[in-house]
Formats: structure tokens, C-alpha cells, sequence
């Protein structure tokens, strides 16, 4: 987003936050969340909340596809291979992140020198490099403030190597420094690369084992999304011969020694090492391990439960659905008169913008959000004496191509093209002039779900749980139209006239195959699912993780993994641990417990029956599913809006009134 828009868009979200810390008497703004930055400051710690400033979506980067360029390879002597090692092992953050990865990393750190004085990062740029310092001693630097002291062996800024974000510190050498860098092109690539060869290492291997032989591609993917990697230490006892099979282990690393109990004597019989596995028949029967096996040295495998392999077979020949939903009515606003001609035929210069009755901005265009790359525009069509109102959403094609993001524009229209849902915003048409590209969409005039929650910071269950089976229509429908969504959170959920929730914000929709993985980078902070923060390949599972954070930052008023500190917020995520309120009912917590599984393949919707095991658990017990699809359920969300003037739900932006650079390279030519 542009700085200026973002810092007006920053000062409106204060403004915005004093007005309802004004009506909470307990509301506090220190909570308001700053900007993403690297793990550069000892801050104090703050309450956990979530009412502040809301959060920057991560825009997926396509990683560089300039054919000259190369992962830098520079061998290193042990004692600086061991510095590197050493000093990502201590990185909270990092070490959890790794995961094993961090050894192919280690030759691509490039050396940098600095003499003293030299600014390295400095406050508010945006980071592509994290470091690691080799020699001398740097200073780290807050508004002017000094906060510590770097020494040999210290990391910063590595949450440059996730995404592009701005630095909340400076850090200047104190003394002629040297520095192992690592930026963000080098570190996705490997880390990308290592995990799809590693994935096609392990799924070749496990086709070899013989129950595992009936399963198609897509089910075995599946299963290795259920299965956990297990560690075991020199000379520990994997399997116990006679003990009950109940696990299959595929070794990654390491040798394991067979042994069998003959006449009373401990025989060896083999040793197996790398991509050798042991303990299948524990899948299909029930027998007891006929032979020990025992860890020579660190022993790394994949470990599969039978319960899981045994959940996922259903999976593999899918039963058609058996309840066959009736087609959802129309939304209302489709009556309007553009659906009846062509849309071709209707110029952007016939939608009139609408303008404020009331307040401060009286005579202003209304303006309904604002985003990444652009404004959403209240719009009217006048047709035979009455108003028909629509969003208008308008991207800046300069922001777009700079920020390389026009594959993921083309794919917002074709999936609002393509969708014809009553939990998916209606797209009406497109248009496009030389500075912008145009979506016109249904107006949902109750608003943002998020400001909504925010109002009353937390819902009731009951309302929590309608606004989640909206949801749970709408991935529903995307995930059978072969789309993940991948960026769900209240601030792209709208409530229409009704109060019924819909999706909108296609910009990080992706189509997938079954089995397919897909690795770019996105989404928000607090909602990043393990396997995304991972670069390990993700999948349609990323939304059932999303709607499990959704479900919990709506009944207890913030998101589960949230934290002042980005990193933190990651290290939570990536070790799956969060608690619930005491308030939060046992249906509740156990919904999102299933939801918020590490493991993708271990979560309610990717297990046995999909979708529909969501749909069956208890929480849900007082929705009518078929009555919510026909929409004639009243929603528990319409007493939240508020009548008047049609821009009555939203909050009120400014925009700088800059005008974006033209844009002639024809990306935008389907528009
Ligand atoms: P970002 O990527 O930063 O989340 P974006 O540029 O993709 O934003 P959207 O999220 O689609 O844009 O829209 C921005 C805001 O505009 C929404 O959060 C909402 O407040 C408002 N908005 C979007 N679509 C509609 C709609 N159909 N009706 C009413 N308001 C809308
Ligand atoms: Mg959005």
C-alpha cells in the first residue's frame, strides 16, 4: 500500500479505536498493533489483544524468474558454517522455522563488510536481507533511542527472509563489522525448492509400501499431510517386538537395527537407513510387532498413525455427496437493471458516485474500504427513478505492476467471475481505463464483520457460529470449484442487507489440483497456517486452519496465536499451542482444537468426510444447513446493523487524492 494512504489509513484506525475505547470503559489503545518488523527490540510486553489497528495482508511474490540469476553458493571454513548454524539454533524464531533446513542454507549466507558509522537496516525501509554478525559490534537503534548492543553470533531482521516488511529499528556498526547475509529471493528458493524435492523423495518412497500400493497419488499426498516426523535419540526403542503395532515409521535420516527375539537371544537382522520404513502392517491388521527396532544414532522419521491412514482411505474413492443442495436463491441486489443487458453495454461514466448527507465529509464521495492497491467506491446506477447501489472496487494498475501482482488481479475477477454464490460477494462487471481496473460488485451495506466485532469485541456463540457456517458455504463452494482462498479473516467478511456473511477479497484465491501444492507466500500474520510459514507446499487445508482462527478471534475477541511481536505470533503458530477463555463452551474449543491441527491432513475438512464433518459437530447443532442455504434463517447478525443512510455500516476514509502513473503494458486487456 502506498505510505501515504497507509499513515492516513493508520491515524483513521486511532481516531476510529478512540471512538470505541470511548464507549468500552476497559478499551486501551496502547494494544493498537504497529507495523511488521524484525525481532530487533526487547519491547515490553503487552497484553495480548487484538482491538488495535488491523492487520496488512502479505501480498504473494513471485519469486524472480531472471534466468541469469543463481543461488549464491559460497563453501564456508566449519568454524563459520558452525557460527551460522549456532546462531539460527538460538533464534527462537528461526529454529523453529527451520526444521531441519537450515544445513542447505548455510552456503548461500554471502559476506558483507561495514566500517563504523555505516547504517545496515534502518527504520521504516522495507527488508529484503537478515543477518548474522560474524565480526564487530553494532548498535540497534529505536526513534532515535538506543536498545542494545549486537555481538558475534546475533541475528537481525530475519523476518525479512518471510515476506516484505518494514524495518522497526536501525542498526548502525559500531566498529568495522562483518555480516553473513541471507535475502529473501535466496531463502525461498531453497527452502521451496528443498521441500518439493524432499516431498517427491518421500512420496516415491512410500509408494513402494505394499499396503500403501491401492492409494492414488492425490490420497497418498493426503496421508503425508496426516503423518508427524519423530526424532529419536541414539539407542532408544522405536518398536518393542510383541508390543501392539499401531504407528508406520519411513526413515529420513539416520539407521535403525532390526531386531528379533530367537530362543530367548536378541538377534540382529538388518539395518535400515535412509528411505527404508518398517512397521506397515500396523496399518492394515492388527498384529503385534514381530521384531524390535532400535535407533543406532539420531534417527529421524515420518511417522503414520493407523487411525489417520485408516480416516483417510475414505478419501481415495470419495462417495458422491448424499444430500443434493438445491440451487441457492439469487441475492437481491441481482434484480438491478445491469443483469438484464449485457454488461458490456454499461459505461463506468453511468455509475454516479454517492456522496456523504451528513457529518464532516458532507458533499465527499463515499468510500466503503480501502486496500492494497486501491479504494472501494459506493456507486449508484439511476435507472427509471430508482437507485441501485454497487461497490465499486478500483486497483491501481501502477501499484500492480510494480508490485508484480497482475496474475493475482486476473485471478480475483475470474473466481468472482466464475462464482455464482450466495456466500461469495456477485460480481456485476469489470472495466478498465489507463490508470485503474474496476470491479463492480453487489454492495453488502451491512459492512465489515470486523467492525462489527470490534464494536462488541467478542459475539456470542450462536452469532459466532452462523457467520462460521456462512463461511463454511462459501469454502464449500470454492474448494468444490477447485479454489483456495487463503485469506480469511473478518476483514474480508461483509454482511449483506440481511445480515448474512459473504466472502470478499479474491486477490490471494488460488486454483488448485487435488493433491497439488501450491508454495508463494500470503496471507495475514495472525492467520498463517504452520505449513505456509514453512514454505512447505499448502493446500486447500489452509482454510479449514484459517476458519478454526476466524471461529476463536470471534468468540473470544482475538485471534489465538496473537502477539505484540510478529515472530512470537510465528513461533506460537508453528508449535500449535494456544488456550482457550474459561467462557469459551467445550463444543467451541473442540471445534477449533480439530480446526487448528498442525498437521494439515489431521484437520476437520481434509479428513474422511471432507466438508461435511464440519458441518455434523456440535457446535453447529442449532443450524439448519439447508435452511441457511435457502437463506431463511434470521440471521442473529441483523440486530449489529444500523439503519439510515445506505453507508450507515461503514466507517468514514480519507484518501489522498494522488493520481496513480498510467499504465499501457496490456496485462489488463480481458478488464
Ligand atoms: P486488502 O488486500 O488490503 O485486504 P483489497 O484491496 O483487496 O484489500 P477488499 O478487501 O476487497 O480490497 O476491499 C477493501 C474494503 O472495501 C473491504 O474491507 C470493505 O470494507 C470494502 N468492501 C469491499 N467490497 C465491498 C462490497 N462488495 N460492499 C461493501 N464494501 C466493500
Ligand atoms: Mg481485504
Amino acid at each position: 500500500m502506498d505510505l501515504r494512504l497507509r499513515e492516513l489509513r493508520l491515524q483513521e484506525e486511532r481516531e476510529f479505536l478512540e471512538s470505541v475505547a470511548l464507549a468500552e470503559p476497559d478499551g486501551n489503545l496502547e494494544h493498537a498493533r504497529g507495523p511488521m518488523g524484525e525481532n530487533t527490540l526487547d519491547q515490553s510486553p503487552v497484553e495480548e489483544d487484538r482491538r488495535g489497528s488491523r492487520e496488512q495482508a502479505i501480498v504473494p511474490e513471485p519469486l524472480m524468474t531472471d534466468g541469469d540469476w543463481q543461488v549464491p553458493c559460497i563453501p564456508k571454513s566449519p568454524r563459520d558454517a558452525n557460527l551460522i548454524l549456532e546462531a539460527v539454533k538460538r533464534n527462537e524464531f528461526l529454529r523453529c522455522l527451520g526444521d531441519g533446513q537450515s544445513h542447505p542454507l548455510v552456503e548461500s549466507f554471502t559476506l558483507e563488510q561495514r566500517q563504523p558509522g555505516d547504517t545496515v537496516v534502518a527504520e521504516g525501509d522495507d527488508g529484503h536481507t537478515m543477518y548474522i554478525v560474524a565480526e564487530g559490534e553494532l548498535s540497534v537503534m529505536q526513534k532515535g533511542r538506543q536498545l542494545r548492543t549486537l555481538l558475534p553470533g546475533d541475528v537481525f531482521g530475519e523476518l525479512a527472509v518471510l515476506y516484505n516488511c518494514q524495518r522497526t529499528a536501525t542498526v548502525v556498526a559500531l566498529s568495522p563489522v562483518q555480516l553473513w547475509a541471507l535475502d529473501r529471493q535466496t531463502y525461498r528458493t531453497i527452502v521451496t525448492e528443498n521441500a518439493k524435492r524432499r516431498r517427491a523423495e518421500i512420496l516415491a518412497g512410500l509408494r513402494g509400501v505394499k499396503p500403501l500400493q491401492g492409494l492414488s497419488d492425490a490420497a497418498l499426498s493426503q496421508l503425508l499431510d496426516t503423518a508427524e516426523e519423530r526424532t529419536f535419540a541414539p539407542n532408544e526403542m522405536i518398536i518393542q517386538e510383541g508390543d501392539e503395532g499401531r504407528t508406520f515409521f519411513y526413515i529420513l535420516s539416520g539407521q535403525v537395527e532390526v531386531t528379533m527375539n530367537v530362543e530367548g537371544r536378541e538377534e540382529h537382522i538388518r539395518v535400515l537407513k535412509a528411505g527404508d520404513h518398517f512397521g506397515e502392517l500396523a496399518l492394515i491388521r492388527n498384529i503385534r510387532r514381530t521384531a524390535s527396532c532400535r535407533a543406532e544414532d539420531e534417527v529421524t522419521c515420518i511417522a503414520v498413525a493407523k487411525e489417520d491412514f485408516q480416516e483417510l482411505s475414505p478419501m481415495c474413492v470419495r462417495e458422491p455427496e448424499a444430500e443434493v443442495q438445491e440451487p441457492p436463491p439469487l441475492p437481491e441486489t441481482r434484480c438491478g437493471p445491469v443483469r438484464e443487458g449485457p454488461l458490456t453495454r454499461v459505461y463506468l461514466q453511468e455509475f454516479l458516485p454517492v456522496v456523504y448527507k451528513d457529518g464532516e465529509k458532507k458533499g465527499k464521495p463515499v468510500i466503503l474500504g480501502t486496500g492494497g492497491f486501491g479504494t472501494v467506491d459506493l456507486v449508484r446506477y439511476p435507472h427509471e427513478g430508482h437507485d441501485y447501489f454497487f461497490a465499486l472496487k478500483r486497483l491501481r494498475k501502477d501499484h500492480i505492476v510494480q508490485k508484480r501482482q497482475q496474475a493475482h488481479v486476473l485471478m480475483e475477477k475470474k473466481v468472482l467471475q466464475e462464482s455464482h454464490c450466495p456466500f461469495i460477494v456477485s460480481l456485476y462487471g469489470t472495466f478498465r481505463d489507463t490508470r485503474h481496473v474496476y470491479l463492480l460488485l453487489e454492495f453488502c451495506k451491512g459492512g465489515e464483520l470486523w467492525a462489527k466485532l470490534r464494536e462488541v469485541r467478542y459475539f456470542p456463540e450462536p452469532v459466532a457460529a452462523f457467520c462460521s457456517a456462512c463461511v463454511i458455504e462459501a469454502l464449500d463452494y470454492l474448494h468444490n470449484q477447485g479454489i483456495v482462498y487463503r485469506d480469511l479473516k473478518p476483514e474480508n467478511l461483509m454482511l449483506d442487507g440481511k445480515g448474512y456473511v459473504k466472502l470478499v477479497d479474491f486477490g490471494f484465491a488460488k486454483s488448485l489440483n487435488p493433491g497439488e501444492k501450491t508454495y508463494s507466500f500470503c496471507g495475514t500474520p495472525d492467520y498463517l497456517a504452520p505449513e505456509i510459514l514453512r514454505h512447505e507446499g499448502h493446500d486447500y487445508a489452509v482454510d479449514f486452519w484459517m476458519l478454526g482462527v476466524l471461529i476463536f478471534e470471534m468468540i473470544v475477541g482475538r485471534p489465538p496465536f496473537h502477539s505484540s511481536e510478529p515472530e512470537k505470533t510465528y513461533s506460537k503458530i508453528l508449535d500449535g499451542i494456544f488456550s482457550f477463555p474459561v467462557s469459551v463452551s467445550e463444543a467451541a474449543c473442540s471445534l477449533v482444537a480439530k480446526l487448528c491441527r498442525r498437521r494439515p491432513g489431521q484437520r476437520l475438512g481434509t479428513t474422511g468426510n471432507g466438508i461435511r464433518a464440519i458441518r455434523k459437530h456440535r457446535w453447529f447443532s442449532a443450524i439448519s444447513w439447508k435452511k441457511l442455504a435457502l437463506r431463511q434463517i434470521e440471521a442473529p447478525t441483523k440486530a449489529m446493523l444500523k439503519m439510515g443512510y445506505p453507508y450507515a455500516n461503514f466507517r468514514r476514509y480519507s484518501v489522498p487524492g494522488e493520481v496513480p502513473e498510467e499504465e499501457f503494458s496490456g496485462w489488463d486487456a480481458e478488464f
